[in-house]
């Protein structure tokens, strides 16, 4: 989600460079996945759809009545997306953002009854806060998305890596690991029938390619695989905002993995990040057009997704979230 380094080393491009270059990639990407646009975050490519058929044009009115009264009913819990900060996200990149309704006539990558389980593989070393973050945020991306979520045994990143898989940054010597290799030689291979994506966690730190700085993660759509590193977010913060940043990553990421583009309606979830102050200016909840997709491709009504939510952030002591999703929760019942 953002290619600003948080400790400028010498040999590292400047900021600007560092978006310059950004760009570059950015614009190669945009070439190689048609209108779909993803930075930092680094969706690969664009898939074909496991959704409605090509060209197939949904009628708004197929839409529940209750799931439009739904986004109404939640829309004071949000506030607009306000003007950028000249290093925000939105400052760097004109993106038109992706209503409800676009994104129903998008042709989606959605979960099917075939492909409607998230594993969530842990790769690499962690500690025990680490582990726990990833165990806690694989509960969230259940309820969040309404899926069930597995948890892989977890493996080591086989070694000795090829040249080609990995680079040290020249001033420290610390070792990054290109995200191609992850998904491609160690996620792809392995990727269940039943998955709708299989999401590994990695405490190493992340390179796409010699274009990039690093990436705190990167997915590819067509595979349903992503890798996101936990490396750029500071376990040394308070836990509680290490654990919402884990989250808002893994939530974010993943509803790249099912079309969902960044959100500049609202203050969301879904909308992009340049650097962590910007992450974590965003709830880990979406707002009522990201909210709406998810209730829509699940064909479930939004209040069960809320009673989810809630009770899991209770369980796991995000009573601040919690409240609100009880909140939420009530706000659509009334509006049923
Ligand atoms: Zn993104
Ligand atoms: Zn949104």
């Amino acid at each position: 989600m953002t290619a600003r380094t948080r400790k400028k080393l010498d040999s590292q491009p400047t900021f600007k460079e560092s978006m310059k270059r950004f760009s570059v990639w950015r614009l190669a990407m945009i070439m190689t996945i048609g209108a779909v646009a993803f930075t930092g975050c680094g969706v690969s490519v664009q898939n074909s759809s496991t959704g409605s058929a090509p060209g197939t044009v949904v009628e708004r009115d197929s839409v529940p009545a209750e799931l439009r009264n739904a986004m109404k009913a939640v829309e004071p819990f949000f506030q607009p997306m306000p003007a950028p900060g000249p290093n925000d996200w939105l400052a760097t990149f004109n993106e038109p953002g992706q209503t409800f309704d676009e994104y129903i006539n998008s042709n989606p990558t959605v979960p099917t009854a075939e492909r409607s389980k998230i594993y969530v593989l842990p790769l690499g070393d962690f500690t025990d806060k680490q582990r726990q973050v990833i165990d806690i945020t694989s509960s969230y991306l259940g309820a969040f998305f309404g899926l069930a979520v597995e948890t892989l045994p977890q493996q080591k990143i086989p070694r000795p890596l090829r040249l080609k898989d990995s680079r040290l940054i020249p001033t420290d010597g610390r070792e990054q690991i290109r995200t191609g290799f992850i998904l491609d030689d160690i996620l792809q291979p392995m990727l269940p029938k039943d998955a709708a994506a299989l999401i590994a966690f990695t405490n190493d730190d992340l390179y796409p390619d010699d274009s990039m700085y690093y990436v705190f993660g990167q997915a590819s759509l067509e595979n349903r695989v992503g890798v996101w590193s936990l490396f750029r977010l500071d376990d040394r913060i308070e836990p509680g905002n290490f654990l919402r940043r884990t989250i808002k990553i893994a939530a974010h990421e993943t509803g790249h993995m099912f079309s969902m583009h960044h959100c500049t309606k609202y203050n969301c979830v879904m909308s992009g990040s340049n650097h962590l102050a910007e992450t974590d200016s965003h709830p880990i909840d979406a707002c009522p057009e990201c909210m709406a997709k998810i209730c829509w491709f699940l064909h479930i009504l939004p209040a069960e997704r809320y009673r989810k939510l809630a009770d899991l952030c209770r369980a796991k002591g995000l009573n601040k979230e919690a409240d609100e999703f009880e909140r939420k929760y009530a706000a659509v019942r009334s509006g049923y």
